[in-house]
């Protein structure tokens, strides 16, 4: 195949559909195409998609684990709670052409993991805990679980709480700073774009 390009991804991930009434409690917002086709390209470049299995916790509407087949990643995993989410996320794989399992399942439930299986690399843009407090933790957990290295969205400033949190377990290996450049989604935003800053983490398990 040939390699696409990074501006190609992005376009290719402006083109999905998006949530139609996105949850607030489970901060359901797309990851912007921009923002998602930085991740992914980042993990593509340091060799943890071509070829890899992946699996995108939180899959939402899919945009981060159509990005990684479209960069060559198989098979492609998306775990989501929300029907409504997967069903949207299932139709942009159609349009995408590309092949991707979603799950139905929740990572709180402790079976999670060996439902979906060990992956090569996790992808991830979960719940800052903006609106539930500790709502980031269990993907942390069940990321690490799942596969030795994840790509995530982090809140900047975050960085000290998840040295601290997966000490013992596994280490940041990069940050890459970003910006989320969010629309108006919930009627309690008070503007019509925000940009929050962010970073993009890499974490690999520590292996002893
Ligand atoms: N990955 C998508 C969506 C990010 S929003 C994207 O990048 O666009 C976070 C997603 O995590 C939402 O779709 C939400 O429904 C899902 N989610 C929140 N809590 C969850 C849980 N406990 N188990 C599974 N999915 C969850």
């Amino acid at each position: 195949m040939r390699r696409m390009r990074l501006k190609q991804l992005e376009m290719q991930l402006a083109g999905l559909e998006t949530f139609d009434e996105p949850s607030p409690s489970r901060e359901q917002y797309p990851t912007p195409p921009d923002l998602a086709a930085r991740l992914l390209y980042h993990a593509f470049m340091r060799g943890d998609i071509e070829g890899k299995s992946v699996c995108d916790l939180g899959s939402g509407t899919g945009v981060l684990a159509i990005g990684a087949a479209l960069l060559g990643a198989s098979p492609v995993t998306g775990v989501e709670v929300d029907p409504r989410a997967i069903r949207i996320a299932s139709r942009n794989a159609v349009r995408r052409r590309v092949s991707v399992r979603f799950i139905e399942g929740d990572l709180d439930d402790p079976a999670l993991p060996s439902k979906v299986g060990p992956h090569d690399t996790v992808v991830m843009n979960p719940p800052f805990g903006a609106q539930n407090p500790h709502a980031d933790r269990i993907f942390l957990d069940k990321a690490l679980e799942i596969a030795p290295v994840f790509y995530s969205v982090l809140n900047r400033g975050s960085r000290d709480f998840l040295t601290r949190y997966i000490q013992d377990r596994a280490h940041i290996v990069e940050t890459v700073q970003a910006v989320l450049s969010l629309k108006r989604t919930f009627s309690f935003h008070r503007k019509d774009k925000v940009d929050i800053p962010v970073e993009i983490v890499i974490v690999r398990r520590t292996s002893f």
